[in-house]
């Protein structure tokens, strides 16, 4: 997203101009810009991890970051304070952001399938935890069966004995291994899916949570900043 910010030109009473994507926008109220924002005062890129870069246009313009005057380029954030020239005209860049956003149209697409194999991935997950408690019942059943046996078979009661240990020891191990992996597992599928299942304008990138797909796609637009959503 790159926008050119400056003063509307040609009015007595002008508004903040904004040149995106081959448009006009203009913003706030007649007489809101002072006389001393240029017609093209600064350039606001936002790439796709809504990094925010401030740039001066001319050479003697002023520009300020939360408070401290910067000549050139500078990394800002949506919080930031922006100001520009000497009158110290503040620029709502989140509201100019989310304003223009909600203009544009993203595909989301993408994210049917993001949402589909986390789904399913959470799932396989829900059905392995099951099969290892089911298996940790097991270890229980054979010793015992295995002692009880020792009790009528004598001569083999202390191999029978053994045999409960090592079945209760092997069955111990394989349920711990597995155990352990459980909540990496889990951990790793939720991570992706919070950095994956985000929303496509690179100026919110809100993560959509719970928002089903199908949900997603019935709104038709971003629940957060309110750009519009097509398949
Ligand atoms: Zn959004």
């Amino acid at each position: 997203m790159e926008l050119i910010i400056g003063r509307e030109s040609g009015v007595d009473n002008p508004r903040l101009a904004i040149e995106y994507s081959g448009k006009t926008f203009f913003w706030g109220k007649p007489g809101s810009v002072p006389r001393s924002v240029s017609r093209k005062h600064c350039q606001l890129s936002i790439d796709d991890d809504a990094k925010i870069v401030i740039e001066d246009i001319t050479p003697n313009n002023f520009m300020y970051i939360n408070g401290v005057d910067c000549k050139k380029k500078g990394g800002v954030s949506m919080t930031d304070t922006i100001e520009l020239g000497p009158d110290k005209y503040r620029l709502d860049i989140e509201g100019i952001v989310k304003a223009l956003s909600s203009q544009q149209s993203y595909s989301i697409s993408h994210l049917r399938e993001i949402y589909d194999s986390y789904q399913k991935e959470k799932y396989d997950i829900q059905v392995y935890q099951g099969k290892l408690n089911a298996l940790s019942a097991l270890p229980g059943i054979l010793s015992m069966t295995s002692i009880g046996l020792a009790v009528f078979i004598e001569k083999a009661r202390i191999i029978m004995i053994a045999i409960a240990a090592v079945f209760a020891l092997v069955f111990a191990l394989i349920r711990y291994r597995n155990a352990s992996k459980i909540p990496m597992r889990t951990r790793k599928l939720e991570d992706g899916f919070r950095e994956s299942y985000v929303c496509p304008n690179p100026a919110c990138g809100h993560f959509l949570g719970g928002t089903p797909y199908k949900e997603l796609l019935k709104n038709k637009a971003c629940p957060y900043c309110k750009a519009k959503y097509n398949e």
